[in-house]
């Protein structure tokens, strides 16, 4: 019997323009916070990951399938999603916000007739079609951030939804974007590792792990490489 047992492989989906929480690099490699966290909770905890460039609404729909074992990709713990996954604990708040070209359109109310862009299968993209009818607005659907934003500065539709950090660090690198003004942001989520529900094994692995990374400084040291300090 060897000393080692072999490491057990997970595939995780995960997110292609969702920075700085999980995105494709020039070189074609997953990267951000989730990618960072997730293979150091591996390495602490002794199991290895192949990461799946799904985009996310491909990654959700992936696990759903049971074709891969989790998804880290920014994905928010909601009551939902819930009821089809066993979530991680959560490793970061974040919720929705509203990004404009134009900046005299400044919140819903300005909304009434034109159109907006989300991402298929999001979070943001549940809160903007839960507001349409009120607001009198259509919603538009992207498969990825970086479709979306450029819908938005084509002038094609108005505004976009997605979560508050995400839309701050497209915007901080160059996304010539802005926070919509009045937006009244509705509350904020928590971000947290998905996988199946049969894996209850290894999401214990993955909350110590976090913990442990919290603990020891690293957590910190990941957030920071791609935000700085503050979030
Ligand atoms: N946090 C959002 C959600 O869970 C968006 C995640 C993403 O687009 N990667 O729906």
């Amino acid at each position: 019997q060897s000393v080692h047992a072999a490491e057990q492989t997970y595939t995780i989906g995960t997110d292609t323009t969702f920075s700085p929480f999980a995105f494709t690099n020039k070189k074609n490699q997953s990267v951000g916070i989730d990618i960072d966290l997730l293979d150091a909770i591996a390495k602490k905890e002794g199991f290895k990951i192949q990461w799946k460039q799904l985009g996310f609404d491909g990654a959700v729909q992936a696990l759903q399938a049971k074709q891969i074992d989790g998804v880290a990709a920014g994905m928010s713990i909601t009551p939902e999603r819930q009821k089809t996954f066993l979530f991680s604990h959560p490793y970061y708040k974040s919720g929705t916000y509203m990004a404009v070209k134009d900046q005299h359109i400044k919140d819903l109310k300005d909304l009434r007739g034109k159109k907006v862009a989300v991402k298929t299968g999001t979070t943001a993209a549940d809160y903007a079609n839960s507001m349409k009818k009120k607001y009198g607005f259509r919603v538009v659907t992207f498969d990825s951030d970086d479709n979306m934003y450029q819908d938005v500065l084509t002038g094609n539709t108005v505004a976009c939804f997605e979560d508050k950090p995400v839309l701050q660090y497209a915007i901080a690198n160059g996304i010539k974007l802005h926070l919509a003004k009045d937006f009244k942001e509705p509350d904020a989520g928590t971000y947290g590792f998905a996988f199946q529900k049969s894996e209850g094994a290894l999401v214990k692995k993955v909350n110590a792990g976090l913990k442990a990374l919290k603990a020891n400084g690293q957590y910190a040291k990941i957030v920071a490489k791609y935000v700085g300090n503050g979030s």
